[in-house]
């Protein structure tokens, strides 16, 4: 299958080793035998809905957030629906604040987001700093960890009801007092966990994976033939007693 992914703002949200996640998706799909084809949206192109089985937005500073969110704002409902018609979705970190109803960043300037995840940010006095270790079921009855780092200044509070993408065991998570980190919509998660996130939890990526070749077949999310993972096990043990030695507390 051919895998169509729609990577919103590379030149702007782009720090973090974002590529890395998409090199890791490319890599997963490529040796299951599909193809990942990624095309960028930039500011003013317009996102069609159902044009992509996966969209993807990475993490920025303050600054380059200002530049986009008026912009993204406008995408919301196009966003939004895609997700509905069950697109899959991968927002990091400064993305994932403005895949919200909105961010105040630190000189409380009000950026306007695309209205998906049920959750409002402010930023605080303070950076939320360290690695993380969360635990997560994305699919009921299939518990899984997520090892990952994070650095923000933004406390994310999610809507009453909402559904975080996991639970934080060691880290700060959403805001540094919920234990909630991350938000889940359907296909879509966002989350704080930046820096190499997918190539050391390669779960999330097969999901991600499998939940965007639903939407290319219309067929349920299939599974994935396993991969020997021997490097990203490693990984992420080193990156979760990382978490448990250092990481920050909520
Ligand atoms: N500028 C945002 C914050 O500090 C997001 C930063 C990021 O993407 N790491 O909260």
């Amino acid at each position: 299958m051919r895998i169509r992914v729609g990577h919103l703002y590379p030149e702007y949200l782009n720090i973090y080793a974002d590529r890395g996640n998409i090199a890791v998706l490319a890599r997963r799909a490529a040796l299951r035998g599909h193809e990942l084809e990624v095309s960028p949206i930039g500011l003013g192109d317009a996102v069609e809905p159902g044009a992509h089985d996966l969209l993807y937005v990475g993490g920025g500073q303050d600054r380059e957030q200002a530049l986009v969110a008026p912009d993204l704002e406008e995408k919301g409902e196009a966003v939004r629906a895609a997700v509905d018609g069950g697109a899959a979705l991968l927002a990091v970190c400064g993305g994932y604040q403005l895949l919200g109803r909105g961010y105040r960043g630190r000189d409380g300037s009000f950026m306007p987001g695309a209205g998906l995840f049920p959750h409002e940010t402010v930023a605080g006095d303070t950076r939320m700093i360290g690695d993380v270790l969360l635990e997560c079921e994305l699919t009921p009855g299939s518990r899984q960890q997520l090892a990952g780092f994070e650095n923000h200044a933004g406390r994310t509070v999610l809507d009453d009801g909402a559904e975080p993408l996991g639970r934080v065991v060691y880290g700060f998570g959403n805001d540094g007092r919920s234990g909630r980190e991350g938000c889940r919509v359907a296909r879509a998660v966002g989350t704080y966990l930046h820096g190499p996130l997918l190539p050391r939890n390669p779960w999330l990526a097969d999901w991600l994976l499998a939940q965007a070749l639903a939407h290319a077949t219309g067929a349920h999310p299939p599974a994935l033939e396993p991969l020997p993972d021997d490097l990203e096990r490693e990984a992420f043990r080193v990156s979760a007693s990382r978490a448990r030695d250092r990481g920050g507390r909520g």
